[in-house]
Parts: C-alpha cells; sequence; structure tokens
C-alpha cells in the first residue's frame, strides 16, 4: 500500500517488562507485544525508538533505548506524531500518506 520498500528500517528489538506491556495495553487500543522493534531508518544516529501505542491528541507512546536493548534499560516517553506527509499520484486517484514516526525523528520519513 506505501511505497516503504526502500525505506530500511533499524529494527534492533527491546524487550519490555510485563508491568509496561499491561500498563500500555491497558492505556490504548492496541495490545503491546513484550518484544519493540525500532522503527526509525537503520543506521540513525542516537537513541532508538520503537512505537508502543497510540494515544488521544495526535501524539503516541514510544519506547527509547540506548545500545542493543536487552537488560540495558528503556524510557517510556508520549511524543508527538511526525506532521509530514507525501502525497502520492496514481494517475486516477491520489494518496497522502502519513509518516508513522514523531516529530522531529532523524532520518527519513517512513512513507
Ligand atoms: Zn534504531
Ligand atoms: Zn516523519
Amino acid at each position: 500500500m506505501t511505497d516503504i520498500d526502500d525505506f530500511d528500517e533499524c529494527r534492533i528489538p527491546v524487550v519490555l517488562g510485563a508491568d509496561d506491556v499491561a500498563r500500555l495495553t491497558g492505556d490504548g487500543p492496541h495490545r503491546v507485544e513484550p518484544v519493540a522493534l525500532c522503527g526509525l531508518e537503520g543506521s540513525h544516529p542516537g537513541d532508538h525508538y520503537a512505537y508502543a501505542q497510540e494515544t488521544p491528541n495526535q501524539a503516541a507512546w514510544w519506547v527509547r533505548w540506548t545500545g542493543n536493548g536487552f537488560g540495558g534499560g528503556y524510557a517510556l516517553e508520549v511524543l508527538r506524531n511526525c506532521d509530514q506527509k507525501h502525497h502520492v499520484d496514481h494517475g486516477d486517484w491520489t494518496d497522502d500518506l502519513g509518516c508513522t514516526l514523531w516529530r522531529g525523528h532523524p532520518g527519513r520519513c517512513d512513507f
């Protein structure tokens, strides 16, 4: 559906604590998995970020961590959604794809 083919996600995993999985799952519409993958563009600088849960008001819960994500700890943050849109012209119809990352993220948008 999206032309995400040439967007290489980082996909470094992080393991969440059972209490955070339960709390985040209870806090929004999605079931949160105990292992989350970094969704930023591959080889990005700085910390890793994985989408965790939707919130109202154009924001979402994100998991932020440093390093390989195993035993190193992580932080949970509410970040505003990226407001970048990508207009795709299919000829007969057009699409406006929204970036699913947070506002100000490093690397490219994921549309
Ligand atoms: Zn990453
Ligand atoms: Zn973006």
